[in-house]
């Protein structure tokens, strides 16, 4: 059997009629940008999210590095993040010329630990900027706190997480504004690049606007040097056709998930993904910490079945941040989780006998 990471044929299968349709709808519209469906899709998803503004942006990158600068961030100041993220993250702050600050992870959830942030904010720390890795929302009652207290606003990098949720309140709604990626394999994935940033706060939505759009509040009428970071019609269509399903498709990863974890039971090598208390996962990914991760991962892969790490290295220790010169024990969760973690496949369109066959063969592994 082959049990692939994700599959996005077979959601595309599922809708393909709405998917065909809303593409061709473009082309017969003859306009590929600054059209009807951005401006359709950012109503929805704000709706969605019961927030009052969605700026549309080229990718989710973009989304936090629009937001950091148009909250006056570059050279000499410092912005608060996680250890374990995907590169964006720590890019988008280097990309305004400021310095990210890397903070462990808590031990049972792959987020910032807010314990460690109070002890990395200087007179140079501009912002914090939490990341609701995998799925799930980090501790944002706590970093709330912590920002408020330090009058720091905070962006939430929300790439991994559409629609989870902490105390019935969807991530990206906590902070000064959330930022979204729609790349193709995230929970809501365009076809091809696209983002989005969401707030409830006017007068940042008009600036995060104005310079996306190159600065002009209209085509020739520039008031600042932005950039162009615009959705594309096509991936505008492809989102509002998915936009129905989201709800329906996290639910089936959440099921997934369980059964995973009901499968996984009595494993002792294997830990199965911690939900925090009064959060809904979207599972994005599904992570489980295991012994003998290598050989385990290896047998699987020789099995047909296809896993992943999120992320083989944490950022601190990535090549770019060499500079840093941070050691393990500066990061001793994000050192020990780099040595366990394996994400199994997860897609809504997982069959139930592709999940029973990964867990007979992590069974198999370790009885071996
Ligand atoms: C996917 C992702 C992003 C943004 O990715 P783009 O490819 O630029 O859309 C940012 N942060 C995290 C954590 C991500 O997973």
């Amino acid at each position: 059997m082959n049990v692939p990471f994700v599959n996005l044929n077979l959601q595309y299968q599922s809708i393909k009629q709405e998917i065909d349709e809303a593409v061709s709808k473009v082309f017969e519209t003859g306009t590929f940008v600054n059209g009807r469906f951005v401006s359709d899709f950012e109503e929805l998803f704000a709706k969605a999210y019961g927030v009052k503004h969605c700026i549309s942006v080229a990718n989710g990158t973009d989304a936090i590095y629009i937001c950091l600068k148009m909250l006056g961030i570059g050279y000499g100041h410092e912005v608060i993040t996680t250890a374990c993220s995907w590169i964006s993250t720590s890019e988008a702050i280097s990309q305004t010329g400021a310095t990210p600050v890397f903070v462990d992870i808590e031990e049972d959830y792959c987020h910032i630990n807010p314990q460690v942030i109070a002890s990395k904010i200087t007179n140079k720390t501009k912002a914090i900027l939490p990341v609701h890795l995998l799925g799930q929302a980090a501790d944002m009652n706590t970093i709330m706190r912590i920002a408020r207290m330090h009058e720091l606003p905070v962006l939430e990098d929300s790439a991994q997480a559409h629609f989870a949720k902490l105390e019935n309140r969807n991530v990206g709604l906590f902070g000064l504004a959330g930022t979204f990626s729609f790349y193709p394999s995230k929970n809501l994935g365009a076809s091809g690049d696209a983002g989005a940033i969401i707030t409830n706060c006017e007068d940042y939505a008009n600036r995060l606007r104005l310079f996306a759009r190159h600065g002009a509040n209209n085509k020739h009428d520039h008031i600042i040097e932005g950039i162009n970071s615009r959705m594309d019609e096509i991936h505008a269509a492809v989102l509002l056709a998915k936009l129905p399903h989201i709800t329906r498709w996290n639910r089936l990863r959440q099921q997934h998930a369980s059964y995973y974890n009901f499968l996984l039971l009595g494993v002792a090598q294997v830990s199965t993904p911690k939900v925090r208390s009064r959060a809904e996962h979207v599972f994005h990914i599904y992570q489980i910490r295991c012994e003998q991760r290598d050989a385990l991962e290896h047998f699987l892969n020789s099995r047909g079945i296809e896993t992943g790490r999120h992320y083989p290295v944490p950022l601190p220790f990535l090549k770019p941040y060499d500079y840093q010169m941070h050691r393990p024990y500066d990061f001793p969760i994000a050192s020990k989780y780099q040595k366990e973690i394996l994400s199994l496949p997860m897609f809504p369109e997982i069959e139930k006998n592709q999940i029973e066959y990964v867990v007979n063969s992590i069974r198999e592994f370790y009885t071996r």
